[in-house]
């Protein structure tokens, strides 16, 4: 796929290189604060670096005020590299999802309010309904509830990311992934709107 056309269509290519990678961690993390995707200091972003490492955010911030001086350098052990903060409680689920998606290069955890209220049905498989999502991203995948943080939660969704592109985690939030933030925001924000267009059409019922 390429050219004008496949441009046009929405195919883009997603850019990112090491020199943005903080700025643009800095911005897409303000963007899910500002779209209201993340309250309070919920959510965390990451990028894999050319040398293996992981940028991280820091735990417990507010993700509409941090900035590039708060960002976290972990390893794949997750060990602090870099940075004087303490990295994401969420550190494991980051790392291993890059473990098992060789093309992944950016996470996000989000707990946008369409897709945490949907996230509190039985646990399965969802099929897309919207042609975006049967496009870019396919079936949703769904993660059994575990606690915030820990490595039994880490574990599940790194079975489940083997197969799928975004993540319900069962009464928490999502997960999304791609080859740049630009593309993990956009299954983000595309996950949320299938899901409130889900909510709405159950609302409204539609009859004249
Ligand atoms: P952190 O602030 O530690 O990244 O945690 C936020 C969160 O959403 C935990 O699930
Ligand atoms: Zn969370």
């Amino acid at each position: 796929m390429g050219g004008e056309a496949a441009h046009a269509r929405g195919f883009a290519p997603h850019y990112q290189t090491m020199e943005n990678l903080k700025s643009e961690i800095v911005k897409f993390a303000h963007l899910m604060y500002q779209k209201g995707y993340s309250i309070a200091t919920d959510g965390n972003l990451s990028a894999l670096r050319d040398d293996g490492n992981i940028l991280i955010t820091p735990a417990g911030f507010r993700k509409g005020e941090i900035n590039e001086n708060t960002l976290v350098v972990i390893n794949q052990k997750g060990e602090k590299v870099e940075g004087t903060e303490e990295p994401s409680s969420e550190k494991w689920m980051h790392i291993y999802i890059y473990s098992v998606r060789p093309d992944v290069k950016a996470i996000i955890h989000a707990h946008p309010p369409y897709a945490t209220a949907f996230s509190l049905q039985m646990p399965r498989e969802y099929e897309p309904i919207l042609p975006e999502m049967k496009m870019f991203i396919g079936k949703f995948g769904f993660v059994a509830y575990k606690e915030a943080g820990t490595l039994e939660l880490a574990e599940l969704v790194k079975e489940k990311a083997k197969k799928y592109n975004v993540l319900i985690l069962q009464k928490h939030g999502i997960v999304t992934y791609g080859k740049s933030l630009s593309e993990a925001f956009n299954n983000l924000e595309r996950l949320e709107f299938e899901i409130k267009i889900r909510a709405l059409k159950n609302l409204f019922k539609f009859q004249l």
